[in-house]
């Protein structure tokens, strides 16, 4: 069976340090604008009265019915063996219409190049033995791949809140969600 490669973001891990952001960033030498794995922080008090913050990092979500790559008129988009979702960017024309179609806003648009760019799970890196440079960035261990084919995923949802529903295009990326959020250190 081939692989089904998915992102896993453990959230109970995750310090909102931006470092994955950072890595990818710095790995691609990507414009300042250009974001391709972002780090959001749950709103506070989402689930307390408490002051208390969570984090969630996202990237591409490498899907299994990708919308970005039906909605393609350049054929720019392609789906590997493995599951990754990679952009051709030496075919892409700029139209945009990919943006418009991905549910949770990944694909990016360089205005200085006049053409899109999204994360491709570093499948260069993955190819050689190595993992994505986000995974490698974190200095808690938070984003690791999985092989959705190899594994139960017991204990990891596939939505968060404020996620698009995952439903839409049957994304890859499974969450562990905080068993205990940090509480904020304020003065009194
Ligand atoms: S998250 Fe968006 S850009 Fe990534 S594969 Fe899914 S539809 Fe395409
Ligand atoms: S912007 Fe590029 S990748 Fe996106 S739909 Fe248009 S041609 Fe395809």
């Amino acid at each position: 069976m081939s692989k089904k490669l998915g992102f896993l973001v453990n959230s109970d891990r995750c310090v909102g340090c931006h470092s994955c952001e950072m890595a990818c960033k710095n790995y691609y030498q990507q414009d300042p604008e250009i974001r391709w794995r972002k780090v959001y922080a749950v709103k506070e008090g989402a689930h307390s009265t408490i002051p208390l913050r969570e984090y969630i990092s996202v990237a591409c979500n490498h899907c299994e019915e990708p919308s970005c790559m039906k909605a393609c008129p350049a054929r720019a988009y392609s789906k590997r063996q493995d599951g990754i979702v990679v952009h051709h960017q030496s075919r892409c024309i700029g139209c945009k219409m990919c943006i418009m179609a991905c549910p949770y806003n990944v694909p990016e648009y360089n205005a200085s190049m006049k053409k899109v760019e999204k994360c491709h799970m570093c499948y260069e890196r993955i190819d050689r033995g190595d993992k994505p440079a986000c995974v490698e960035g974190c200095p808690v261990d938070a984003i690791d791949i999985i092989d959705l084919n190899a594994i139960s995923g017991f204990g990891m949802d596939t939505n968060y809140a404020g996620f698009p529903n995952p439903e839409i295009t049957k994304s890859t990326t499974r969450f562990i969600k905080p068993k205990a959020l940090m509480q904020v250190r304020r003065e009194k």
